[in-house]
């Protein structure tokens, strides 16, 4: 059987550096807010290429305090609108609506499956404020775009850099794009703790400081709170995995570059299309394939048919949040492109536990795929 992840082959690479981490935290008896936090947030910071980088309890709230802190600032208000793609993962836009801001969904551009900006541009209205792109399954999406219809509109932009931890365009990488950008660690993203973890990053000091708060019960100071703040930290054990974890992303990165690139060279089958660049070769190449996503007429067919014969993919996402029971209002709006997406998309397996054998025999699957009849 070829697993979609193996987190703990993953792991199992850095054990005796991760048992050393952890028995220093063990040993110093400050278990929040030290200097494994203090550190991480330095590293992660200096590869985003950002000033500052705050830690959180995980991705969503990384995204929902940026955008609380914004309202704290002045910069937001309720019934704002925030454009975000339809066709993301549902906590983008649970962010938005737990603060009472109001999800406006662009739709993405089918080959890239990131948001499409000439949408963008129709769908702001008086009442649009933020712009929160995605860049989905580890492709930046179109950034310079984006930030030029930011510039000319002022809008905020509040990037979701959840699956696209070093995804870099133009030598600026994921998260120091934007205004400030939300990261999750969740153990199967391309940097994972392990267990719930998550950062902002900004090189808005202003944003920091009031972030530093709000994840702390809203006090800048021990026993004053100036917000009501939230308890969202993130501890110095999941800080010091983290750390060790880092230094070894940018070498896991280059793997899965590799295995992507052999999926892309080698699947030629007609029924089955790759996925595209969202701007240009140079984008395509700083991809991170946080998933390997191809697309299938016949997705389900295609599925048993790989699992059939031992290869276990998995569908990112089967339901579109538009159509999703939590969000019943929205239910009659259209979104054909994301519904197709949804539809036929199927991620094949991809990380740090495949070898070339795996992904070879992955390819020739995919290649002797056919549809009866
Ligand atoms: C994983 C993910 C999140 C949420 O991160 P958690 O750490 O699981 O809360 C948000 N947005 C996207 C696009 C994600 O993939």
């Amino acid at each position: 059987m070829i697993p979609f992840l193996d987190l703990k082959n993953i792991n199992q690479q850095y054990r005796e550096e991760l048992i050393t981490a952890c028995t220093r935290v063990i040993d110093s008896g400050w278990y929040i807010g030290g200097k494994e936090l203090q550190s991480f947030e330095k590293n992660f910071a200096e590869y985003c290429g950002t000033q500052f980088a705050i830690g959180v309890a995980n991705g969503l709230d990384a995204l929902i305090l940026t955008l609380r802190a914004w309202k704290e600032l002045g910069k937001l208000k309720d019934g704002d609108e925030v454009i975000v793609p339809s066709n993301t993962y549902i906590a983008s836009i649970l962010a938005i609506t737990a603060n009472n801001l109001t999800p406006v969904l662009v739709e993405p551009n089918i080959s890239t499956y990131n948001i499409d900006p000439i949408k963008i541009k129709e769908a702001i209205t008086a009442k649009t404020k933020v712009i929160l792109p995605v860049h989905l399954y580890g492709q930046l999406a179109d950034m310079p775009e984006i930030m030029q219809i930011a510039k000319q509109y002022n809008l905020l932009v509040l990037e979701d850099s959840a699956q696209s931890h070093g995804a870099q365009l133009q030598g600026i990488k994921a998260g120091n794009w934007g205004d400030a950008s939300g990261f999750s660690f969740y153990p199967g993203k391309n940097l994972g703790a392990l267990g719930d973890a998550g950062a902002v990053t900004t090189n808005d000091a202003e944003l920091a400081t009031m972030l530093k708060a709000l994840r702390n019960y809203g006090s800048h100071e021990k026993y004053k709170n100036l917000v009501p703040g939230v308890n969202s930290r993130l501890d110095e054990i999941q800080a010091a995995m983290l750390d060790v974890k880092l230094k070894y992303l940018d070498q896991e990165t280059q793997h899965r570059r590799n295995i992507a690139s052999l999926y892309l060279n080698g699947i030629k089958n007609p029924l089955i299309q790759l996925s595209l660049s969202s701007i240009n070769a140079e984008s395509y190449m700083q991809h991170v394939w946080h998933l390997f996503v191809i697309r299938c007429k016949h997705r389900d067919a295609l599925q048993q048919f790989l699992l059939d014969h031992g290869v276990q993919t998995l569908i990112h996402y089967p339901i579109p949040p538009h159509k999703q029971q939590a969000y019943k209002e929205c239910k009659n709006l259209s979104y054909p492109i994301s519904e197709q997406i949804h539809r036929e998309v199927l991620s094949l397996p991809m990380g740090g536990h495949l070898d070339i054998e795996d992904v070879s025999l992955v390819v020739k699957l995919c290649n002797e795929f056919r549809v009866n009849g």
